[in-house]
């Protein structure tokens, strides 16, 4: 409780080259992009200070407000959405974001490309589990597969979208060992859509947050998503 953000941000950055390592993967091919939802401005310029060039955030509304407080160090990071996005919010994931996390429905991966003047790179959200509260794509039955690959290569039309990867979120635990299966699910399902629909730029995985990160990277993350870890404990009575 006591460790400053800056120590949280070194230690997590520090842990995640040991794991990769050991895991026989290069350190570089993981990027720690730092969850900031619920956090206050301050709190975000601290740990821009110590280094993150990357930060998360679910609610667009929230973020906006955050970067037009910040000024030019707002400018200075890439700014992720991770969380479920509505249609109406779509302009400000276009006006302030450089990837997205949760394309979670076709749907909304049409409306993101009909109002983008860029290209955005993006994650398909896809559900490993079952959970029936959790959206993306759903993919717990090996038997989907084949046709999500269908679903991927109509997505895979729309020109100003970028698809990079698969993002995933486990149920809720507090066994980190207990998201390793999905973890793993998540990389053969990546491996399947890359062969079935020959589109190797489809290689990111986006998986692993502040309990289980390491986890993810023994499995293949390339993407962490570390919130709490880092920042500490979120004030949930900001959320919008
Ligand atoms: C909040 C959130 C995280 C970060 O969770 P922590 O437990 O704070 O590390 C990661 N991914 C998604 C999709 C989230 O909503």
């Amino acid at each position: 409780m006591a460790n400053s953000i800056a120590d949280n941000y070194l230690k997590v950055s520090n842990q995640i080259v040991q794991t990769a390592r050991k895991a026989g993967r290069s350190a570089e091919d993981v990027k720690l992009v730092v969850v900031t939802k619920g956090q206050s401005v301050q709190k975000i310029a601290e740990v821009i200070q110590a280094g993150a060039t990357d930060l998360g955030e679910n609610y667009p509304e929230e973020t906006t407000q955050k970067i037009s407080e910040m000024d030019q160090v707002a400018s200075a990071v890439s700014w992720h959405m991770i969380g479920h996005l509505q249609s109406r919010k779509i302009k400000f994931v276009v006006d302030h974001f450089s990837m997205m996390h949760s394309i979670d429905r076709p749907s909304i991966a049409v409306e993101l490309n009909a109002k983008l003047d860029r290209s955005l790179d993006v994650f398909l959200e896809v559900n490993l589990s079952g959970e029936e509260s959790k959206g993306g794509f759903q993919v717990s039955n090996p038997q989907t597969w084949a046709m999500f690959c269908e679903t991927v290569l109509g997505l895979q039309k729309l020109d100003r979208l970028r698809i990079v990867g698969l993002m995933t979120m486990p149920p809720y635990t507090e066994d980190p060992e207990a998201s390793r299966s999905v973890f793993r699910l998540c990389r053969e399902l990546r491996d399947f859509v890359q062969k079935e629909t020959r589109l190797i730029s489809i290689a990111q995985l986006s998986m692993g947050t502040s309990l289980d990160y390491n986890v993810a990277v023994e499995e293949g993350a390339t993407y962490v998503r570390v919130g709490e870890a880092i920042m500490g404990a979120r004030d949930y009575s900001k959320k919008v």
